[in-house]
């Protein structure tokens, strides 16, 4: 006997919970398969410890410049396994807050491996499960390097399983998660190097941004290595080396963290049962819609190799069931202007084009404004951090395009001014709202 839904989703994180429960409220019968934890990768081994490690490291700062401000506060000590356990807690609360809220919405969950038996149909742990629309919400899973020894490394997810503090960790990648692993680790006391195989991070960033973080890393504490291609790991846990390809190497590691990338998590999903294509990188193609190739069949989230981010994953699946069962048929996601935030060292915060892409799309008929300033919460210290930002402009009305930020407060400044950028606002726009003083965010709107 099989039971059949109205709309069912694999996988229980960020996008399958947000289409599952969205549907549910619009009165459908929904359900979930997930496999592990639910709320997924953001929840267990994402967004959320990421960001309490973050705010760890954002007060040892704030303890160690306590001087600054005349306070003895002494130098922090970090008892790192009563840090993990109170995050596990918070992380297990949340697992269960979203298990009662799938509850208050009548959303079924399957908790087991969901394997596709049919277009329509999947199988769990023996079990039959039909669905008039089914969406692929299975998300992506770290990249490992083909090279001997990478399984004496960890990966982001091992990151977060770490009892005890490393003391010197070599991150490798290039990307966002690396530099954020690097940053907290180095932000907590521990001797961080931050290898890259090009030349710096964050690539496809905005160059005001690139230079800021490069800047900004080692301030933070982080060694960063370019164009250092790893060959091999050696040695045993606590006592690793990292070897480049051109005979460099980095000794008496107690971790390697690998943080290349990550992957669309289609393992043992059936998708040979569906027909449901994907592309050469492994992602499932989906139009502007959701649909993938299979009638009936919608992916959203990582899964899609879209824009990799967890209000993208919700927003997506929330606007799919408003289709299917809230009878808005127009309604989608756009996938323009999407802001994001990466948390280091100062935080970066971002939206719309970089300069780079604006002249590429608009030539000449680009402007760009830009500033570096000291924040006023180090004016009285030694250490002088510079705070940097960018508009970009298109045009003769100079609607803005482009806002960049690196500095203390990007992360949370970012959101108002997105909404800015979505609405079309000129630079005159941002000149006519009156400033906040004395904060950095004002330096946005008083920029000549
Ligand atoms: C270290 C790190 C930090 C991050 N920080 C941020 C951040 O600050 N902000 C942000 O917006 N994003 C962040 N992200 C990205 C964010 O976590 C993802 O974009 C988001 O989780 C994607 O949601 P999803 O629904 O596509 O997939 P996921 O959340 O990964 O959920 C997929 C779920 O499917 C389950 N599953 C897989 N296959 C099956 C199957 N066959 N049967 C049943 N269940 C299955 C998995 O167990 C998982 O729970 C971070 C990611 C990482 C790794």
């Amino acid at each position: 006997m099989s039971e059949h839904f109205d709309l069912l989703a694999v996988g229980g994180g960020s996008g399958g919970l947000a289409t599952a429960r969205r549907a549910a409220r619009h009165g459908a019968r929904a359900a979930v398969i997930e496999s592990a934890r639910l709320g997924g990768t953001c929840v267990n081994v994402g967004c959320v410890p990421k960001k309490v490690m973050w705010n760890a490291a954002h007060t040892m700062d704030a303890l160690r410049r306590a001087g600054d401000y005349g306070i003895q506060a002494g130098a922090p000590r970090l008892d790192w396994p009563v840090l993990k356990s109170r995050r596990d807690a918070y992380i297990e609360r949340l697992n269960g807050i979203y298990a009662r809220n799938l509850g208050k919405d009548a959303v079924t969950v399957f908790q087991g491996h969901g394997r596709f038996a049919g277009p329509a149909e999947l199988e769990v742990d023996g079990q039959r499960i039909t669905a008039d629309h089914i969406v692929i919400a299975t998300g992506g899973k770290p990249v490992w390097p083909r090279i001997p020894g990478a399984e004496l490394g960890i990966d982001s997810d091992g990151f977060f399983e770490l009892a005890t503090q490393p003391r010197r960790v070599a991150v490798v990648g290039a990307g966002y998660i690396a530099v954020e692993l690097a940053g907290v680790l180095a932000g907590l006391g521990s001797d961080v190097s931050l290898v890259v195989r090009r030349d710096g991070p964050l690539r496809g960033f905005d160059a005001l941004l690139q230079e800021g973080l490069v800047e900004a890393l080692p301030q933070g504490g982080v060694n960063l290595i370019n164009r250092f291609t790893p060959s091999a790991v050696r040695g045993e846990p606590g006592r690793l080396s990292l070897h480049a390809e051109d005979g460099r190497s980095l000794d008496d590691l107690d971790a390697v963290i690998w943080a290349i990338g990550r992957h669309a998590n289609t393992d043992g999903l059936g998708l040979e049962a569906t027909g449901v294509v994907v592309n050469e990188r492994g992602d499932i193609p989906v139009d502007a819609w959701q649909n993938t190739n299979v009638s009936g069949i919608y992916a959203l989230g990582d899964i899609t190799g879209q824009i990799p981010l967890t209000p993208v994953a919700i927003a997506a699946g929330r606007r799919l069931s408003d289709r299917l069962f809230g009878g808005m048929t127009e309604r989608k996601l756009d996938y323009e202007n999407v802001p994001t935030v990466v948390f280091s060292h100062p935080p970066i915060g971002t939206v719309g084009l970089t300069e780079a892409e604006a002249r590429e799309q608009f030539g000449d008929a680009v402007q760009v404004f830009s500033t570096a300033f000291v924040a006023m919460d180090y004016a009285l210290g030694e250490h002088k951090p510079r705070t940097r930002m960018k508009l970009v402009t298109v045009g003769a009305e100079q609607r803005v395009v482009g806002v960049h930020v690196i500095g203390t407060g990007a992360d949370e400044m970012l959101q108002g001014f997105a909404v800015a950028v979505r609405m079309g606002a000129s630079k005159a726009d941002f000149d006519n709202t009156v400033a906040i003083h004395p904060t950095s965010a004002e330096e946005l709107v008083t920029m000549v």
